[in-house]
């Protein structure tokens, strides 16, 4: 493991560095969480992030023809590393450029790359991921959401999704739907490019317990597609979707040093009462948490080596997202005990108690996380899995829809 920058990474990381300094008065106010002015500004965020694309910091990954820089992930970590060291926000569609844009790249046409990727990049049009359904979250492929193939090509979608971040200021989506259900449930998927403007598109937003509105339900009525808009092959869309989860889980994976949260933060909220800081079992509870974040950070330098070597991190980013979560709600219960209710009214702790208890789900639960650390790396036998070779129309489980 090498935790230095080579010669060419610490040029480009001053090259970074320089060019924050330089455009930082361009950039919104970062989001004071759980506060009164809490509402993302998506005007604001989307200039930054076509400043930032501008300045050649988005997209560092993709292939310059489409408009990226062409250099590798390490680049990538060490621009979300300066932003995070100069306490600016970051990109606002990181699922789009983070996952769905690799996957069009990866699995897309020539026509579909030209015409997407630029306005992606740019924030000109945002993107969602229209995966997870009321009863496909973990089990993914037990999608229900129809898209069938009319006679000139053309596609009529029906469904609905659920938990879709950003739908309510998204142009596009990337679609999971079942184009073929006399076919066992992995196979008869097909990846689609959906309009959010299409007529028979519903978006309704999702209130969180921490206030805010960031996730929707989806609603698709007979929506037309046009020919073409399927993004690899007719059927094969669960290989497709497997692109992007493994990008899904490098953008996390990549980003995990700690998730931003960091144990001089929570000792300085509860050297707030003088009493607490000397409580021997606060103190025991604070150390427990400090351990795990430690333990993370150089998981988290894993992680990077093997991105470096040109590798995919496997289920350690998985179990750096479970450690990084649960150490935080652990501090925010932590603060929650020592400092009583009124830490929790308002501001940032309030924000990570409510928020945090989600977080055990998003980019897979910590169950099924934990059951992959279990088959894969600690070679205990694999779940059953009764589903296997059953086509979807025949599964008992099935919507009668
Ligand atoms: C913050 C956030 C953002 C999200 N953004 C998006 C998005 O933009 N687009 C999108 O498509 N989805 C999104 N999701 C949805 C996310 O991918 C799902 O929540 C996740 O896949 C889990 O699915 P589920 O919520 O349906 O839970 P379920 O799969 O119904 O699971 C419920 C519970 O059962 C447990 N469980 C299920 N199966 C097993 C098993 N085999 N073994 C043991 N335990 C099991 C789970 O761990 C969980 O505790 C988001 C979720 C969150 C929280």
């Amino acid at each position: 493991m090498d935790l230095n920058d080579t010669p060419d990474q610490a040029a480009y990381r001053t090259h970074v560095r320089d060019w924050l300094a330089e455009h930082r008065e361009e950039a919104p106010k970062p989001r004071r969480r759980g506060g009164e002015d809490d509402s993302l500004n998506v005007d604001e965020h989307r200039a930054w992030q076509r400043a930032l694309a501008e300045g050649g910091l988005v997209g560092v990954t993709w292939p310059k023809e489409y408009g990226g820089q062409g250099l590798g992930p390490i680049e990538q970590v060490i621009v979300g590393q300066e932003i995070a060291k100069a306490g600016l926000p970051g990109i606002l569609d990181t699922i789009g450029v983070g996952m769905l844009g690799p996957t069009i790249i990866a699995s897309g046409t020539e026509e579909q790359k030209q015409r997407h990727l630029g306005p992606m990049l740019h924030a000109d049009e945002v993107w969602c991921q229209l995966f997870s359904e009321p009863a496909a979250g973990s089990d993914l492929a037990g999608i229900q959401s129809r898209a069938r193939r009319q006679d000139d090509g053309s596609w009529v979608l029906n469904g609905q999704k659920v938990w879709t971040t950003n739908a309510h200021f998204a142009a596009f989506g990337l679609l999971l739907a079942r184009t073929d259900p006399d076919v066992p449930k992995h196979k008869g998927l097909t990846m689609f490019i959906v309009p959010m403007d299409a007529a028979g598109v519903t978006i309704r937003p999702l209130r969180q317990i921490s206030g805010e509105p960031e996730f929707n339900e989806v609603f698709f009525d007979d929506v037309h597609l046009d020919p073409g808009s399927e993004v690899g092959p007719v059927d094969g869309g669960w290989g497709v979707a497997l692109t992007t989860l493994m990008f899904e889980r490098v953008t996390i994976g990549a980003g995990s040093e700690g998730m931003g949260y960091r144990a001089d933060r929570f000792a300085a909220a509860l050297a707030a009462d003088p009493d607490a800081a000397r409580d021997p079992e606060v103190r025991q509870r604070l150390g427990a948490i400090s351990a795990d974040l430690l333990a993370l950070r150089f998981t988290g330098y894993r992680i990077l080596t093997a991105i470096q070597r040109g590798q995919i991190p496997g289920p350690e980013a998985g179990m750096s997202k479970i450690t990084a979560v649960r150490a935080a709600i652990e501090a925010a219960d932590l603060i929650a005990d020592t400092l009583g209710p009124s830490a929790l009214e308002e501001g940032e702790w309030s924000y990570l108690t409510s928020f945090l208890p989600g977080l055990k789900s998003a980019g897979g639960t910590e169950e099924i996380l934990r059951n992959t650390v279990g088959e894969r790396v600690l070679g205990l036998p694999p779940e059953p899995r009764l589903d296997k070779g059953v086509p979807f129309s025949e599964l008992r489980a099935k919507a009668s829809a």
